[in-house]
Order: structure tokens, then sequence, then C-alpha cells
């Protein structure tokens, strides 16, 4: 997410709108054209794209205030922004393009959003601020995160870790590799975990270290550089390597689904049963 919007930020922002195309019945007659994209930014797995009104002469000659938009959206499993020339031809089918904003240098199209709305900017809370501490953002709070995580300590941490409203910004491959950097097991509660700050932060730094372009990996060296990129090693510790050997002791990695919990989707989770045994009775 936060690449796609680094992509969206540098193909829309400072520019005007020629045309908007909202592809959902609720927004179906507005229009932004002539408005313009002032920033976009994700938060946690949301993506927010704010917009300046056209300038409007106000009282005494005075401009007012411009208005303020946010296009709000989440990509869910199957949505996609995508960047294309202007008029360039869509490598995604048209009928599943739910916005269409058309600007002088580039087309930005939003493909199968899971969720699409305009809000007032002043009220982008509203639709977000249910979210915990982004990890990636200028509030991250480490301390806040953890405590919204202690606070319902039977949960398993793997569903804990997930949950955006704990914090924003992990998804099921980051989740999973946060566990086996801590040899905790997915589906062990919370209050068996020993120290969740550390996982936290092992799935900021491995965030972080793939904010860049090129393949996505968790497999880094001491220094918390990416070595699985170049080195020939897998790209992730256990994500997706059911049956192969752990990296680390050769038990082969195991694949499994945690119960559903309020509020986060079932994934499959991954795990070495060795580097990762599930505490107290099996
Ligand atoms: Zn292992």
């Amino acid at each position: 997410m936060f690449r796609a919007a680094a992509q969206l930020h540098a193909a829309l922002a400072g520019q005007q709108l020629i045309s908007s195309d909202f592809r959902v019945p609720r927004f179906a007659t507005l229009k932004l054209g002539g408005w313009t994209v002032t920033e976009v930014v994700p938060r946690g797995k949301h993506l927010l794209m704010r917009l300046e009104g056209p300038a409007r002469a106000g009282d005494g000659g005075i401009p007012a205030a411009p208005d303020r938009l946010t296009i709000h959206s989440h990509l869910k499993m199957e949505g996609t922004w995508q960047v294309y020339p202007p008029g360039g031809r869509w490598r995604k089918p048209g009928f599943t393009a739910r916005c269409v904003l058309r600007t002088a240098a580039a087309d930005a199209v939003g493909f199968s959003l899971g969720i699409l709305e305009v809000v007032r900017t002043s009220e982008e809370d509203s639709v977000v601020g249910h979210l915990g501490p982004d990890l990636l953002g200028p509030d991250w709070d480490l301390a806040e995160a953890e405590r919204r995580i202690r606070a319902a300590p039977d949960v398993p941490i793997g569903v804990a870790l997930l949950d955006q409203r704990n914090l924003a910004g992990i998804g099921n491959i980051y989740r999973c590799e946060a566990c086996f950097l801590s040899g905790v097991h997915p589906a062990a509660p919370v209050s068996a975990v020993p120290d969740v700050a550390a996982m936290i932060t092992d799935a900021k730094v491995l965030l972080e270290a793939n904010l860049g372009a090129g393949r996505r990996t968790t497999v880094l060296n001491r220094r918390g550089a990416v070595v699985g990129r170049s080195s020939g090693l897998p790209g992730y510790w256990v994500y997706r390597r059911e049956n192969q050997p752990c990296l680390k002791c050769r038990t082969p990695v195991r694949r499994g689904v945690l119960a559903k919990a309020t509020g986060t989707e079932e994934r499959d989770i991954y795990w070495c049963p060795t580097c990762q045994p599930l505490p107290g009775p099996a």
C-alpha cells in the first residue's frame, strides 16, 4: 500500500483533474473535474487521496478557503490502482474499474476496489479513525500498538498482529514472518508472547526494508540489510514455504488457518513447528 500510494502521489500530486468517473452507485454523479490532487497517503491498508476544490471568490474579494475532499479506497483482496499515460490501454478488464481519474499527465484507475467513497477531508477520521497506530506513519506509536494488542490477552498473536484496530500496516506476509523471527507460534495467545514489542519492531523493520522497488523479501542479514533477493535464498522464512525445509533448522514448514476473529480476514498461516512450538499442552 505504501508503494501504491507513493506511485499515485508521484503521478497525481499537484495535478488538476480533467475528469473523474466513479463507477459505484453512491458516487456515480460526483464530478471532480477542476479539483487538484494535493497528496496521496497510505493509512494502514487504506489509501487517502486528498483534493482541493477550485478557487472560489469570497467576501470582499478575498479568496475563500478551498473545499477539501478525500477519496478513500481500500484494496481488500483483489483491488489495485494503476497509473497509465493519458488514454493508455488498461491492463485490467474495463468492467472491474471503479474509479478513473484523468489529468493532463496521467490516468489513474482503481480496479476491483473493496471500498471506494468520497468524504470531506475534515471527516477522514470517520472512515479510518478506528485504525491503530500506522507502522509507517508519522504518528507511529509503539507503546500504543503494544497496549492495544495486550488489551486482549487471549487472542492469538497471529490474529492480533493482523487486526488493523491494534496497529495498521501488517499484512499476512509480515504477520507470519514476525512470528517466525520471534520463535512464536502464530496461534499462541498474546499472554504467552514474551516480547510483543520486539515482534512489532521486527515487522516494522521488514516493512521498511521492502519500501523500495524489487522483489519483496523478509530474509535480512544481522544488520537489517536484505539478502534474500540476491543470495539465492528464498524470499521468505516461512511464508508460502509449506513442506519446504525451515531455513534455520530444516524442519518442514507447516501451513494452517487461524480461526476467524472479529474484524480480521481468515488467512493462511505458515510456521516452523520446531522453531515456533505452541506453548502449553499440545
Ligand atoms: Zn525451524
